[in-house]
């Protein structure tokens, strides 16, 4: 699917930069921060700001195009992957990975606590990835 479409299905009019930035969140699903994604595209986009590609991923994430994660508590988030997934953080080297498995995880649509409708479920995991578990070994 097409950033232009994804967009567009979610309510979201494509300008160029919202284009761009969707485009560059497909491309890299390294769940990166706003600043990130601001520093990867102001070279080529002189008149874009922080604060706008800072607005434009929370809009996104409002819309349901992309997810906004909260896992690291110094930075948010986010993810271009909106099918339900977990996600750890290495506490090391602070990257976020994606866990497919659904283990503890029940379809939203399904789940219906006590009466109260659940719209989004985020399930956070964090430890040491295996990158830094064999750093640390040598
Ligand atoms: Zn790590
Ligand atoms: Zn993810």
């Amino acid at each position: 699917m097409k950033a232009y479409d994804i967009l567009l299905e979610h309510q979201v009019k494509p300008s160029a930069q919202r284009l761009a930035i969707m485009e560059y969140m497909m491309d890299h699903k390294t769940h990166p921060s706003a600043e990130e994604v601001y520093a990867a595209l102001s070279e080529s986009m002189p008149t874009l700001s922080k604060t706008t590609v800072y607005n434009t991923l929370r809009l996104f994430a409002e819309n349901g195009a992309v997810l906004m994660l909260t896992i690291d508590d110094k930075n948010v988030n986010f993810d271009a992957d909106t099918s339900q997934h977990a996600h750890f953080m290495c506490k090391c080297c602070g990257k976020i990975f994606d866990f497919h498995s659904q283990v503890g995880l029940r379809k939203q649509k399904e789940l219906r606590e006590e009466g109260h409708q659940v719209d989004e479920v985020h399930a956070y995991y964090k430890g040491t990835c295996k990158n830094c578990l064999n750093i640390n070994i040598d």
